[in-house]
């Protein structure tokens, strides 16, 4: 049984970035019907809102990710109290009463002297007499994990054999002045409550794996397999901004973008599938090894995106447009057929259709005059279909000598107003006769 989670702090909406860990998470429990937990880690009081977390859940439903369990860290305080008390006890859990000024002071004095600015264990020596002179002084502790200060292993599924070096680290905070807790700690406690068999996150987070591993195991929890992703940036490796062009989901959508589009290029930048259109992100969840994952960057391009877009709708079968044609009135298959191969974005197809329904202002030079009454005047009998479009061009080249653009944009300015748009043999059966001699007219 596979159960992956995403776990987001609600401190803003999703982003291009974030999308990524929160796709791969869908797809790789969906390739094996495994359970995705939305755990938000919300442990930072102050930082993180409910509306935040309604917002991320928004963004993924966009893309069509419901999550099978959904989880509140402010809500599981009692699981971290009752974890933090057995390390504690086994002496993987220390008080120290050091102020930030002091650490700080401690840092230069290690960096001034060549060493590493690593934290210098002090608080371990402390005696029973000195904490309880601390506390009397008014401090505070915060409390530090014990790291064991050998080499942690693990078999990343995508960077491959990983090696962290926990003696180069600071024992790293765990339980803050106030009692509140940082991430590490919470997260591991529910990675082992809920199950979670794989830990899917991005290769920001490597070091900090080889801390959590040493808690899995001082809790006496199963370590989960762990898979950290490449990290999406702009063209020149730099962090996505909204410089980059990378907005916020809910940005790329009200821009009109196809939530479809967005996930793809969100997941498949940086991978050895290709970003181009795919049915929906089952087919890509079929196809998607973790393995294919890069190591190296994954750049995003924003013409990437643009492109993916317009693929996505000119291949966008009628079933699937249907529902969103029909709140605007549009809701005709031939319609969508002659129109979908100029969509930009979805929106576009309401200006789009006003070509068909009118009204459009016919564009006729005066020297064209004299060909495009020949024009009306040879306009074929209906019924039409595909084919009149060529067999009205083909008397016209004959009657006139008018080849290529000569004989086809004056008829387009003509029927349209417009130098470019839906293919002329499309549109003629759409506008039909009557239409026709009105705007040749
Ligand atoms: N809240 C953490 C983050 O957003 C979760 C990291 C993890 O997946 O463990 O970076």
């Amino acid at each position: 049984m596979t159960i992956v989670r995403y776990a987001p702090s609600p401190t803003g909406r999703l982003h291009l970035g974030n999308a990524r860990p929160a796709l791969l998470n869908w797809l790789f429990a969906q390739a094996r019907s495994g359970t995705y937990v939305l755990r938000f880690d919300d442990t930072d009081t102050i930082r993180s809102t409910e509306e935040s977390a309604r917002g991320i859940e928004a963004d993924l439903a966009w893309f069509g990710i419901v999550p099978t369990l959904k989880v509140h860290q402010s809500e599981r305080t009692a699981l971290y109290d009752a974890a933090r008390d057995r390390l504690i006890e086994a002496g993987r859990l220390y008080p120290c009463y050091e102020t930030e000024n002091e650490l700080d002071r401690k840092r230069m004095r290690a960096r001034a002297q060549g060493r590493p600015p690593i934290y210098d264990r002090a608080a371990l020596s402390l005696t029973e007499d000195q904490k309880r002179q601390c506390e009397a002084e008014g401090r505070k502790p915060h409390w530090r994990f014990k790291l064991d200060g050998k080499p942690v292993h693990f078999a990343d599924l995508i960077k491959g054999e990983q090696t962290v070096n926990t003696a180069s680290m600071s024992d790293p905070v765990l339980v803050r002045e106030d009692g509140s807790y940082l991430y590490t700690l919470p997260s591991v406690v529910d990675d082992i409550d809920l199950g979670i068999t794989h830990v899917i996150r991005g290769e920001d987070h490597v070091s900090n794996t080889g801390t959590q591993i040493e808690i899995f195991e001082a809790l006496g929890g199963a370590v989960p397999f762990f898979a950290h992703h490449n990290l999406l940036t702009g063209a020149e490796g730099e962090g996505l901004s909204k410089r980059t062009g990378s907005l916020s989901l809910s940005e790329l959508r009200a821009e009109g973008y196809e939530a479809l589009a967005v996930a793809i290029v969100a997941v498949l930048t940086g991978t050895s599938l290709p970003v181009e259109p795919y049915p929906d992100l089952g087919s890509i969840a079929r196809k998607l090894d973790l393995t294919m994952i890069s190591h190296g960057p994954a750049r995003y391009d924003p013409a990437e995106l643009e492109s993916l877009n317009a693929r996505i709708l000119h291949a966008m079968p009628y079933e699937v447009a249907r529902p969103r044609l029909e709140p605007l009135g549009l809701a005709s298959e031939p319609l969508w057929l002659a129109l979908r191969e100029n969509l930009a974005r979805f929106g576009d197809i309401v200006n789009l259709a006003r070509l068909v329904s009118g009204p459009i202002v016919p564009s006729i030079a005066p020297e064209d005059r004299e060909f495009i009454d020949l024009a009306r005047e040879n306009l074929p009998p209906e019924p039409w279909d595909q084919g009149t479009w060529a067999l009205w061009t083909g008397t016209l080249k004959e009657k006139t000598e008018r080849k290529g653009k000569a004989l086809f944009l004056p008829l387009r300015l003509a029927l349209t107003g417009r130098h470019d748009g839906p293919e002329l043999k499309s549109l003629l059966p759409l506008l039909g006769r009557k239409a026709c001699l009105d705007r040749l007219s």
